[in-house]
Order: C-alpha cells, then structure tokens, then sequence
C-alpha cells in the first residue's frame, strides 16, 4: 500500500466492517462476497481527495465521465454469478474502470479477463490493482462489443456498463451453463439481468432496476 494511503487504510477495517453490515441489512447473503469486500481496501481504488467518501454506498467519480459502482451493486453482481455458476474458473468483466470490481472478482474466481475502452484508466486500474499484487487477472484495451474472443468461452459474465440490449459476441462467448450479469437499458430505464446459458439456448432473468454508465463504442 502507497505511503499517501496509509493513514485511512489504518481506519478503514472499521469502516469497511460497516459497510459489510450494511450490505448484509440491504440483502447480501453471500459469505464469501461478504469476506472478500470486508478484506479489500476500496480507497485505494479512488482520488486521494475522493477516498474518505470511498465507503459510502453511492457511485463515486473516477474521472473521463465513469464512475465506480456503488458497493451494493458490486456485491449484488458478484453474488449472482458465484450463486448461479457451477465452477467459475474464467469470469470477463466489460468496463475495468478503476478496478475495484475486478479485483473483488479475483479473489472468488479462478482468472478475470477485464475489458475497457479507455486507455488512460485501464492503465489506472493497473496501478490501483498492482498495490494489492493479484496475479489472476489479465488486462485488455477494447470495445466490450467484441468480448475477448481468444479466451473464450467464459463461464461467468460481468458486465459494469449499460447498453441498449446484450451485445451478440457476449452470448457466443458465454459457456454452456454459464452466467452473464449485465444491466440493459436507456438511461433512466435500466434494468439488471441475469443471463443463463443452457444446451437449447438463454434463460433470462430480470433482477432489479439500476443506473450504470452507458455501454460504448470504439476505443479512446
Ligand atoms: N467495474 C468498474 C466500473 C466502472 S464504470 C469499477 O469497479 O470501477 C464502467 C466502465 O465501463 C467505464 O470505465 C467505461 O469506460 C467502461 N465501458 C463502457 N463501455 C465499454 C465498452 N464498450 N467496452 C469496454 N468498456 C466499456
């Protein structure tokens, strides 16, 4: 852990036991997830002038427009797939941002492949994830659109941006019995969905309304 954040990360045992007790109260029931957010610093993930609030449950700023999710649905998404899969040795995360979520993800799975279109904060979560010295995950500057076609298929799904309806590569890419996790919809609209594939085709499920950031195209 850097020496800038050494005096919160003192602190923020306490405050992140508070958090779990609050995600708990808000439904996660998941023990594993549950451990895993306990023990991970998630102001490392953020600008120092942002990481006091980091423990808040709200989306917070992470610069180019993009923001990291709020604690509950990082935990809702993560319990979907580790419930609804059988073995989850290869998870695609779409949309790296700061990292947070692939970093929660690497410490329940076998190996994340995460995807995002923006250089500059690919390059950010790099750093922010290199503190914490995980070696199961693997980077990739892209457009989502595409999945990431040389490691598939995937046999979790986890999708942190919106788009208008699931993109087409990300169902080819997903394994049979394998779950995607992924929020559809206009600004406004969105809704979380949950994606099974089966021998014969998918099976759909609607989980909650939601607010993410738009899915993109192209890369910057
Ligand atoms: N999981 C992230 C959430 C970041 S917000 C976290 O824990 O911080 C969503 C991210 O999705 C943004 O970084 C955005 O740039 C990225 N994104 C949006 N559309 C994308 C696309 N088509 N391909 C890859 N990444 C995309």
């Amino acid at each position: 852990m850097s020496i800038s954040h050494q005096g919160i990360g003192m602190t923020s045992l306490r405050t992140r036991e508070r958090m779990i007790k609050r995600l708990a109260e808000q439904g996660i029931t998941n023990k594993r997830v549950l451990e895993v957010m306990r023990d991970t610093p998630r102001h490392i993930f953020m600008d120092e002038a942002l990481s006091s609030r980091a423990y808040e449950d709200t989306a917070l700023p992470i610069g180019y427009n993009q923001t990291i999710s709020q604690p509950y649905i990082v935990a809702r998404m993560t319990e979907e797939l580790l419930d609804s899969a059988r073995n989850l040795k290869k998870v695609l995360e779409i949309g790296t941002g700061c990292g947070y979520q692939a970093a929660i993800l690497a410490q329940l799975v076998g190996h994340v492949y995460s995807v995002e279109r923006i250089l500059s904060l690919q390059k950010k979560a790099k750093l922010h994830i290199g503190e914490l010295a995980f070696r199961n995950i693997s980077y990739l500057h892209g457009d989502g659109h595409l999945g990431w076609s040389n490691y598939a298929p995937f046999d979790g799904i986890l999708v942190s941006a919106a788009p208008a309806e699931i993109p087409v590569m990300l169902l080819k890419q997903l394994s049979i019995g394998g779950v995607m996790v992924i929020p559809t919809g206009s600004s406004g609209m969105q809704v979380l969905q949950k994606i099974i594939r089966t021998p014969s085709g998918y099976e759909k499920e609607n989980l909650e309304a939601v607010t993410f950031v738009p899915f993109l195209s192209g890369t910057e």
